[in-house]
């Protein structure tokens, strides 16, 4: 196992009605910026909730994060932080919300002069402004992680700094009965890539972290469909399940002491970034390739993935590989999301335009040894047509 040091120290609070925990958890005399999306939790009930819990708080709002958050739109949200003097953030929503409330977090307290360069050139946050998290929508891992991904005129970077982790997160899985399909579905394939990144790589004997991560894939697979099916689409059991694994697969734990690749992400961001195509989306299509091309740096993972997640146990190891890969594909197709570029309707001739974008944005030595180069990433996006 390689050295780590491990700490998170953010509060979840799980279950039904712990929305108004966010009562006690910001100070009473806190100014309190209430950050959300398009509306989803004006109409789910959350926003009530949520005002309810802050009955005696002084508070404002900031509406309007999209999707992959941009940064323009999150620059306006120092307008009002300035002038009511607001101390105290509060993301209500999915990843995008939560990740552009981290964004203005930092933003708030930068002292250089942009603070795009904090994704731009990498800049450290020295401080931010406290930020709890009421998590509407399983995927990310944001409400208790350092992590955010901010777009500007197509460009999609992320920064990371335990300045802006959630003080608390409040995950309430029936607030996620209002989630589309389409959402579900996403959400689900982006944990299971984030417990991928950080399992499928060369081997360091850190057996609590694999058995963590298979648990978790194992779970994912299990329930995940299910939550798309008629008939167990409103079970609270198994929303529960998904958005504890979601949380638990990108907190930092199954990470800790163990080497990491994030080469599907890096890519899957340029996927976004030019042509804005959902998250988990350019995930479902990038990491079947990526372990097709990285097959031998990753063997003996592979052979363990086919075995633990998938139960293959018999023929030659590269007919079990070739399988389980097959698996992955047929779970995320089960999950009704692309696994192919053409899928999207891209093909060969957008290929260089992603690789100048990964070689501008530094992408260039990712993967667990930092070998897989602008060739390789070509090679994975041509084993994606
Ligand atoms: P999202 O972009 O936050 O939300 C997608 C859509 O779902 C929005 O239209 C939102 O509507 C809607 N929605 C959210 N909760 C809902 C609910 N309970 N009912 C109905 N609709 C709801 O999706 P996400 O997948 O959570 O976040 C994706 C972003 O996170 C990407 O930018 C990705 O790059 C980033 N990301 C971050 C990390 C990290 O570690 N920080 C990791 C992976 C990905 P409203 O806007 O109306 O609420
Ligand atoms: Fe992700």
């Amino acid at each position: 196992m390689l050295n780590f040091s491990f700490q998170n120290p953010t509060t979840i609070h799980f279950g039904d009605q712990q929305i108004k925990k966010v009562t006690k958890e910001i100070p009473s005399t806190a100014k309190v910026l209430v950050i959300y999306g398009g509306g989803s939790i004006k109409s789910n009930g959350v926003y009530e909730q949520v005002k309810d819990a802050l009955n005696n708080h002084t508070w404002f709002e900031f509406s309007g994060i999209e999707p992959n958050p941009t940064y323009d739109t999150l620059m306006k949200a120092q307008d009002i932080i300035k002038k009511e003097n607001i101390n105290y953030l509060l993301a209500v929503g999915g990843g995008s919300v939560v990740d552009g409330a981290k964004f203005i977090a930092a933003a708030a307290l930068y002292e250089g002069t942009d603070p795009w360069d904090i994704l731009l050139k990498q800049q450290p946050v020295k401080q931010a402004l406290p930020l709890g998290a009421i998590l509407t929508l399983p995927a990310t891992g944001s409400e208790s992680n350092g992590n955010s991904v901010v777009t500007r005129d197509g460009d999609k970077l992320a920064f990371s700094s335990p300045k802006v982790r959630p003080v608390f997160a409040v995950l309430d899985p029936s607030v996620t009965l209002s989630l589309s399909d389409r959402q579900i579905s996403n959400g689900v394939v982006d944990a299971f890539v984030h417990i991928m990144e950080q399992y499928l790589n060369y081997s360091v004997n850190g057996k609590v972290q694999d058995r963590f991560s298979e648990g978790l894939l194992l779970t994912l697979i299990e329930e995940g469909p299910k939550a798309l099916a008629e008939g167990s689409k409103s079970d609270l059991d198994i929303r529960a399940n998904i958005m504890w694994s979601a949380t638990m697969a990108l907190n930092g734990l199954i990470g800790a002491g163990v080497p990491q690749d994030w080469s599907t992400h890096m890519i899957g961001h340029e996927l976004t970034g030019a042509y804005g195509i959902d998250h988990a989306r350019t995930l479902s299509i990038v990491l079947p390739s990526v372990m097709k091309v990285c097959r031998e740096n990753k063997r003996e993972k592979l052979l363990q993935y086919a075995e633990r997640v998938w139960n293959i146990t018999e023929g030659e190891e590269e007919t079990r590989i070739d399988q389980a890969i097959k698996l992955t594909e047929q779970f995320f197709t089960s999950m009704q999301v692309p696994t192919r570029l053409s899928h999207v309707e891209l093909d060969e001739s957008h290929i260089e335009g992603l690789i100048s974008k990964l070689e501008q944005h530094g992408m260039t030595a990712l993967g667990e040894h930092g070998d897989v180069n602008l060739e390789i990433s070509r090679k994975i996006l041509m084993q994606a047509l």
